[in-house]
């Protein structure tokens, strides 16, 4: 098949990580006879740079000509000042507004080798495979702020019943490709919005009878995360809630370099991005008595894996997905490992040389 992807690699470890997600899918094109063409664009602080922009209209035009976005990460110290009027990270809020991405998709699937890597005990990780849907373009982070004075101030929880309706069809599609189980978190008990919520998404589950539905308040939700992750499959929830349970279940894989996601709207389009930043800390040229002879450090795997869900998800193009996940697992399993999940006894090795392996093993 032919397909036009547009690669906005941003900042920091945006470029190194997006570099080896960028040689897999040639790599994948190569092996699986398809064409893929790849179009550059700025975005975030390297925009802000070039042109004062943190999202050019041009790298907005090739999102929208475009059949998928494969995004870095934006940000960095360089740009941190508040009171500036372009900020980096303003860069991918406008995307995803621009662009409709009311559903991000974060996957949290731990490898059975790298059980240790993670604060948790590896008897509660063996097994985890869930998926969180966050509803991204609605909720209180798209209220009403209202400052009063110093003393008090006002933001605006809303909700419609066709915003909970189509992120709860996402949830119940994705789960009968999986274990046919949602979580649907809300704070129902509490809030006028949460029980809308609830409501829509009973309405929704009628359609999908094959599905089990289960309910949790998000305080439950949270602490049952820790306390038996394995039994999740897939998680819907509002925005506020999904952006808090992401990062905790982020945790679960021992490394933010790991993770990928999938923001979609309703069609075939998505946009793709590890769930990490820029990581000034590691990025060249910032640390370079941390690179030594083998260059950069930072881990691409969240990368890697967030071109496998835009082959998956915009593309559908599911053996080849297959593929790049195996050929991730398959490297882990050998014992190859980057410095952040670095293990005594397994070989360490930098972004380049992980990319070099994922690319070896597809095809194989
Ligand atoms: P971060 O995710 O960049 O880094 C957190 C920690 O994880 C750091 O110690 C970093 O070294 C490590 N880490 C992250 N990705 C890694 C990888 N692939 N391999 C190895 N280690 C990795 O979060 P932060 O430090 O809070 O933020 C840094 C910058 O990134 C800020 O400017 C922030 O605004 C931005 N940011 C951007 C996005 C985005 O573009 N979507 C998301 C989060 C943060």
């Amino acid at each position: 098949m032919r397909a036009r992807i547009a690669v906005l690699p941003g900042d920091g470890i945006g470029p190194e990580v997006i570099a080896e997600a960028v040689k897999v899918l040639k790599r994948v094109a190569q092996t699986y006879e398809h064409e893929f063409t790849f179009q550059e664009a700025l975005v975030g602080g390297a925009a802000i740079d070039a042109v004062g922009d943190p999202l050019p209209a041009e790298t907005l035009q090739l999102c929208r000509e475009s059949d998928a976005v494969l995004f870095g990460a934006v940000g960095g110290p360089r740009w941190g000042d508040p009171r500036a009027a372009a900020r980096p990270e303003q860069g991918i809020l406008s995307l995803r507004q621009g662009l409709g991405l009311f559903a991000n998709l974060r996957p949290v699937k731990v490898h059975p080798d790298l059980l240790t890597a993670s604060p948790l005990k590896p008897d509660i990780l063996a097994g985890v495979d869930l998926v969180v849907v966050r509803e991204l373009t609605g909720g209180i982070y798209f209220g009403q702020p209202r400052v009063e004075g110093s003393e008090r101030a006002v933001d605006t929880m809303v909700y419609t019943r066709a915003e909970v309706e189509r992120i709860a069809h996402v949830a119940f599609r994705l789960a009968r490709g999986r274990r046919h189980k949602v979580t649907s978190v809300d704070k129902a008990n509490v809030l006028a919005c949460s029980r809308l919520w609830r409501h829509t998404v009973d309405q929704v589950a009628r359609n999908y009878p094959d599905v089990e539905l289960e309910h949790l308040l998000v305080d439950a939700a949270a602490m049952h995360l820790l306390r038996r992750p394995r039994d999740f499959d897939v998680i819907v929830t509002g925005n506020m809630f999904g952006d808090i349970l992401t990062d905790e279940a982020s945790m679960l894989a021992g490394s933010m370099g790991l993770l990928p996601s999938a923001s979609l709207r309703g069609d075939t389009f998505g946009l793709y991005e590890p769930i990490h930043g820029s990581a000034p800390d590691i990025a060249a040229p910032r640390s370079p008595q941390l690179w030594g002879d083998r260059g950069a450090i930072a881990n691409p795997l969240a990368a890697i894996l967030s071109a496998a869900m835009l082959l998956r998800y915009s593309l559908r193009l599911e053996a080849e997905a297959t593929a790049v996940e195996g050929a991730v697992a398959a490297v882990l399993s050998q014992g190859y490992r980057t410095r952040d999940i670095a293990e005594e006894g397994k070989q360490q090795v930098g972004t380049r040389e992980m990319g070099d392996l994922i690319e070896l093993e597809i095809g194989n």
